[in-house]
């Protein structure tokens, strides 16, 4: 068989798709749901069906392009990423696992390949926590990792329910029917750019992923007193900003502390209110992110920062109340999906680094009801969120022939 990925296409539809934004380019907005978000959905099912697929999309929106296989009952070999794009991101981040995807299917079929499994290009629906601030929405409802319940209560900054949101986006159902069956997939296999900088350290194009981090996040809330900056003497304050100052420091040293470069804690956000010159901060709102390769030393980071939590409320006289996000395990990505990877590579003579994920994809939540792997292909300077995010045309292009040859090693 011979494999041969339009490039041309492919790097066009990459651009075509960065157009539906709501940034100016080259900066890409496309928060799901929005108005740009849905004509870049349909843009995309568009062409989809033109390169022959089924296409059905289900209660949460994650859209299902399907290339029916010779044996139509067996279990789904399938691939995918996501289309939706934080503020002022740029166009490669999961675009490329889609429309690699859909390019890697594309060739298969102009090569005359026959699979035995369907082969499904999977577009996750609100992989970004921009919208309704839990991330990996549609996989974690396919995987079964967030209940139904859970998932329809969460809101948007406008207070609208994600089951408001989702119907007026057109999509009707249950949440309840999102889960897939177990068995359902055979193997799930997604192409990513790597969003950090070792593959262009070790100047190799291909990363073949064998685990993805586990990740946390906290939302702290501290309360303390407001008052006159004048007027309220040093002994009698109880300042939320400074507590807060205190305890990012402390979440910082505890992940530091670790000895384990795969630990990192950050706090992202911090509000201030009411965030006048002349007036004592009276709240502040937090935002931690944690992420390591080993669940117990994540789960140890959060312990020592609940026991700071403690004796900082005590200690400056303010209340903390902290919300969990959520507290995810890492995943170890399946042998079968390595092995497929690491062969196409091999039969290509092309080099590749095995590594960890550090940021998380659908990927962590499909592999908890299929054998689940990922490829990762170099991004510039290991930029990614933000407009001068770059992958090169022959990254993009040789990442897509990996895929298409491993999507036909596990379909065959
Ligand atoms: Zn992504």
């Amino acid at each position: 068989m011979k494999l041969e990925i339009d490039q041309d296409r492919l790097l066009a539809e990459l651009e075509t798709l960065a157009t539906f934004s709501d940034a100016e380019p080259p900066a890409v907005t496309r928060v799901v749901f929005t108005p740009t978000d849905q004509k870049a959905r349909a843009w995309l099912i568009a062409r989809c069906e033109g390169a022959g697929l089924k296409v059905r999309q289900d209660p949460i929106g994650n859209i299902f392009a399907r290339w029916n296989g010779a044996d139509p009952e067996a279990p789904v070999v399938g691939t995918g990423s996501h289309i939706d794009a934080i503020p002022n991101a740029g166009k490669y981040d999961g675009v490329v696992g889609v429309l690699g995807g859909l390019a890697a299917i594309r060739a298969l079929r102009r090569a005359g390949f026959q699979p035995r499994n369907s082969v499904e290009l999977l577009v996750f629906a609100t992989e970004e926590p921009t919208r309704f601030g839990v991330g990996c929405l549609g996989s974690r409802l396919l995987s079964g990792s967030l209940l139904p319940d859970a998932a329809s209560q969460l809101r948007d900054s406008h207070g609208e329910s994600v089951d408001e949101v989702r119907k007026k986006a057109g999509l009707s159902g249950k949440l309840e029917d999102v889960k897939l069956s177990s068995g359902y997939y055979k193997a799930f296999v997604e192409l990513h750019i790597e969003q950090g900088p070792l593959l262009e350290r070790a100047q190799t194009s291909l990363g073949i992923v064998m685990r993805i981090a586990a990740p946390a996040s906290l939302r702290i809330s501290i309360e303390g007193a407001g008052g006159h900056a004048g007027g309220v003497l040093m002994p009698d304050r109880k300042d939320a900003l400074c507590a807060a100052a205190e305890l990012i420091l402390a979440i910082e040293n505890a992940a530091r502390s670790t000895g384990a470069v795969d630990t990192v804690a950050t706090v992202g956000v911090c509000e201030v209110f009411p965030g006048a010159v002349n007036s004592i901060p009276s709240r502040v709102h937090l935002t931690v992110d944690l992420r390591d390769t080993d669940l117990a030393r994540r789960d140890k980071l959060m312990q020592t920062i609940n026991r700071t939590v403690q004796s900082l409320s005590t200690k400056r006289q303010v209340s903390i109340c902290q919300e969990l996000l959520n507290a995810d395990a890492p995943a170890d990505c399946a042998p079968e999906v390595r092995a497929a990877l690491s062969d196409s590579c091999r039969e290509h003579g092309f080099q590749f680094l095995e590594m960890i994920s550090r940021a998380y994809h659908d990927s962590l939540f499909i592999s908890r009801i299929a054998p689940a792997g990922m490829l990762f292909i170099p991004c510039r300077n290991g930029y990614s969120h933000r407009p001068d995010e770059f992958a090169s045309p022959e990254d993009i292009a040789r990442g897509t022939l990996i895929l298409a040859e491993s999507l036909a090693r596990l379909s065959a």
